[in-house]
């Protein structure tokens, strides 16, 4: 199932306040309730839809995450958002009671624990991005093999008419008692394997194993500012559960391609230009190769070889802070290898004129050689 824009989700709108956010919740809840509609795996995929939208949406900050970076924002990228864990839905488990008070009797129970589902496997796809991406964040499609529920039995692996039924041997639970000695041991039930139901007549299409392996197509949106071995957590697009436990996460684990003249250092970027030796001494206007193309840029007069220049605001952003690093421009001054008679002469010249003297390195090294062998 493509994940869906939580308001969309909720059926409100962006401006949408906290009453209606709730009436929307609690009209969708009502519909989609596990105990309403049992075994009915997509009623309870809308469900969990909706109540994850509401656990976002009904706090304001985690609101507010999601308005700038989408689902980034609220725990499906890394860089300290904490992951979205339907498990741990403390606050929608407590909102249960106020929201449906004696409805369901009492507290409501969350999704009913059926004897043989199973929650399917997670799955990792490794993706390597540009650099430049890293500024702009990007949409993509990827395809990946996995298992998704059968179509023709609903994921429960009994042929489409039939269900599977209570398991004789252990009288549906999944466990069988005996007596040795004195004691009293119980253990998994044979006939069933412990999940106290079984299938009489298998699905033939999955071959009652209730999902059946298929090549699948899912957007990922990657927010500016991954890093390498950032996880994008898609919650519910892993593996198809068996026998209608939930699905699994996909984890998206970013990886970043080489660039030819910049190195990333968190927000910053680094990279090394060199110059000659006539600009580094006179100074003047160098070319820099940036993500977003090149920039012309002042050395001072003087530049010495090492020397580091700042490009304010070059660098890229972090997960959830849209603010850019800088780029570091390291000179590195290059000495002529080939030189012409005239250069030759030029040169020859400059060094009779005092080279040394207007070299502040060499004239201190120079100063100290003398102190030493004098
Ligand atoms: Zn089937
Ligand atoms: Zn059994």
């Amino acid at each position: 199932m493509e994940k869906r824009d939580y308001y969309d989700v909720l059926g409100v709108s962006r401006t949408a306040d906290e009453a209606e956010l709730k009436k929307a919740y609690r009209r969708l809840a009502l519909e989609y309730h596990p105990d309403r509609n049992p075994d009915d795996p997509q009623a309870e995929e809308k469900f969990k839809e909706a109540s994850e939208a509401y656990a976002v949406l009904s706090d304001a900050e985690k609101r507010r995450a999601y308005d700038r970076f989408g689902f980034a924002g609220v725990g499906q990228g890394a860089g300290g958002a904490p992951g979205f864990d339907f498990g741990n839905l403390g606050d929608v488990g407590d909102l249960f009671g106020d929201l449906f008070g004696d409805l369901f009797g009492g507290r409501a129970t969350r999704t009913r624990r059926r004897g043989r589902a199973q929650r399917g496997a997670d799955l990792r796809y490794n993706f390597e991005i540009d650099l430049a991406d890293v500024l702009t964040g990007l949409e993509t499609k990827i395809r990946l093999p996995k298992m998704r529920p059968c179509e023709s039995c609903g994921g429960s692996g009994a042929r489409p008419g039939t269900r599977p039924e209570r398991c004789e041997r252990c009288r549906g639970m999944g466990q069988v008692a005996f007596q040795q000695g004195f004691f009293r041991i119980s253990r998994p039930c044979d006939a069933c394997g412990g999940v106290g139901e079984v299938v009489r007549q298998h699905c033939t299409d999955c071959r009652g194993q209730g999902r059946v392996e298929s090549r699948q197509t899912i957007s990922v949106r990657v927010p500016p500012g991954v890093d390498e071995g950032t996880r994008l957590r898609l919650a519910g697009e892993g593996e198809a559960g068996v026998a209608g436990g939930p699905p699994g996460d996909l984890y998206v684990v970013i990886s970043l391609k080489p660039h030819p003249l910049l190195h990333r250092d968190g927000r910053d970027l680094h990279c090394e230009v060199p110059v000659t030796f006539p600009q580094a001494a006179l100074g003047g206007e160098i070319e820099v190769g940036t993500l977003e193309g090149t920039v012309k840029m002042q050395i001072p007069e003087g530049t010495q070889s090492g020397t580091v220049l700042r490009l304010r605001g070059k660098g890229v952003p972090s997960v959830g802070s849209p603010a850019r690093g800088d780029q570091y421009v390291k000179i590195f001054v290059e000495v002529p290898t080939r030189l012409s008679d005239r250069q030759r002469e030029l040169l020859e010249s400059f060094a009779e004129e005092g080279g040394i003297e207007v070299s502040p390195k060499t004239r201190s090294f120079v100063e100290k050689l003398r102190d030493l062998f004098d």
